[in-house]
């Protein structure tokens, strides 16, 4: 009988740890999702690769939201997940397994999934871009992820912009991302702008989230739609620098927005087709993510079956 190895994968977030079994296909053969603030942050994750751990298990790949380093298998900065900091996680899962451990961003990991097994496969190269509470970012080149900052979110599209936690101003997320859609709304409705979203969440335009906005544009809410385009118009002044840049066969746009896909992307695309050169503008793709929650999971396991 043949042995099929599988990776024991876990994507470590600020709000939750998944940890699955992933097979050398990228399927996600099981998981388990656990609050990641709940305890002991190393032990929860040796209870829960314990549970799944089989014969079978060549390796355990870790994706985290921080920037790591790779070489020690720590994470140095994790603004979200301090108890992340100063664990060395090839020190505590490698001897206590007796497996190999890689740790990896988890911007970088999810590029590094939809390349693999998801909406990037196929393509030399790509540019991931994650729209949630901010942008993140990654870049796939001639088959590798490419070992730079690729803080893409925080590309400058408007000069005198909105101040950004970065401390730039103008950047992409503060116009693009979920956030600065909802902040976006909440203003406009605040100065008393006509819009159904008044009649949201129970008339708390404070609880109205991403989705929120999503769900009144499909509906045809002026408010809501031209926050999307106004969205996706900066989106499009962002993937055309990214475009100039790296000259990507494909663009991939992952989190939550697959339901408005549409109405962002149509916009986005508008407008890089102004800004791009026309020559790298004509065969790019620019597609939704497939692998969901599951992309840096997938993808940090890609890097244990490459060793
Ligand atoms: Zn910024």
């Amino acid at each position: 009988m043949t042995i099929m190895p599988v990776v024991i994968s876990a994507d470590i977030g600020g709000t939750n740890l998944r940890i699955g079994l992933i097979d050398q296909k990228g399927n996600v053969l099981k998981k388990i999702k656990l609050p990641s603030h709940n305890g002991n942050l190393l032990e929860a994750l040796i209870d829960a690769i314990t549970e799944l751990i089989t014969p079978e298990t060549v390796g355990i790949s870790l994706a985290i939201a921080g920037v790591v380093d790779r070489k020690k298998g720590q994470v140095i900065h994790s603004p979200n997940l301090q108890e992340a900091e100063g664990i060395n996680f090839i020190e505590a899962l490698g001897n206590r397994f007796s497996l190999p451990v890689i740790i990896e961003n988890d911007a970088n990991a999810a590029a590094l999934g939809e390349h693999w097994a998801g909406a990037a496969r196929g393509y030399e190269s790509a540019v991931m871009l994650t729209l949630g509470t901010g942008i993140g970012g990654a870049v796939i080149y001639k088959g590798r992820l490419l070992e730079v900052a690729a803080e893409l979110g925080h590309i400058t599209v408007e000069a005198d912009g909105i101040r950004c936690l970065c401390g730039n101003n103008g950047c992409l997320e503060s116009y693009a991302s979920a956030r600065a859609m909802v902040t976006r709304v909440v203003d406009a409705l605040e100065k008393g702008e006509e819009s159904l979203l008044k009649n949201c969440c129970d008339g708390n335009i404070y609880k109205i989230t991403s989705e929120d906005i999503y769900h009144y544009a499909l509906e045809g809410d002026t408010l809501a739609r031209e926050t999307l385009k106004n969205a996706g118009r900066y989106l499009g002044v962002g993937i055309a620098s990214l475009v100039n840049i790296f000259s990507p066969e494909a663009v991939v746009i992952g989190g939550g927005l697959i339901g408005a896909w549409n109405i962002l992307v149509e916009e986005a695309k508008k407008e890089a087709q102004k800004r791009a050169f026309n020559s790298l503008m004509e065969n790019l793709k620019i597609l939704p993510a497939q692998l969901g929650d599951d992309a840096g999971m997938v993808g940090a396991a890609s890097l244990v079956f490459r060793q």
